[in-house]
């Protein structure tokens, strides 16, 4: 790895000033001056160069971001319509980019989802005597 990178640069450099002579030598062929033209497409190829180069990092950069989104669990919820109150299911994946929204079903409106988060206390389980096989039921239940 440390040893490809002064490879690549003398490699990527030699072509820029091989392209450069070649192309000075085509201007100077054309009438022009050559040191210039040499110095110019060595200018614009390392302009050139830079530029393809924060691209593709900013592509790989976005691709890892995809990958991380795509590890993310959809979440999936049934919502009520808030014009007709039909209900929806709305699978909802966590994006950055997008809103929460969806289309109902019945109106084909657009509804847009606002998720919150609730803070709550974990629960303790209740111990109950398994072998009565009674489920816990309301109070109010046993009172009718
Ligand atoms: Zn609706």
């Amino acid at each position: 790895m440390i040893k490809s990178i002064p490879w690549n640069f003398v490699k990527s450099t030699s072509t820029v000033f091989g392209l450069s002579i070649v192309a000075a030598f085509g201007v100077q062929a054309l009438g022009g001056n050559f040191w210039a033209s040499f110095c110019l497409f060595v200018t614009v190829q390392y302009i050139l160069f830079s530029f393809a180069g924060t691209i593709i990092r900013n592509y790989f950069i976005q691709k890892t971001l995809q990958k991380e989104l795509e590890a993310l669990e959809p979440l999936s919820t049934i919502l009520e319509c808030a014009y007709c109150n039909t209900s929806n299911v709305m699978t909802f994946l966590p994006d950055q980019n997008e809103r929460a929204e969806f289309d109902c079903t019945s109106c084909n409106k657009k509804n847009l989802v606002n998720i919150q988060f609730v803070v709550a206390r974990i629960t303790e389980p209740v111990n109950v005597n398994s072998s009565t096989g009674i489920p816990l039921t309301d109070i109010k239940d046993e009172k009718e």
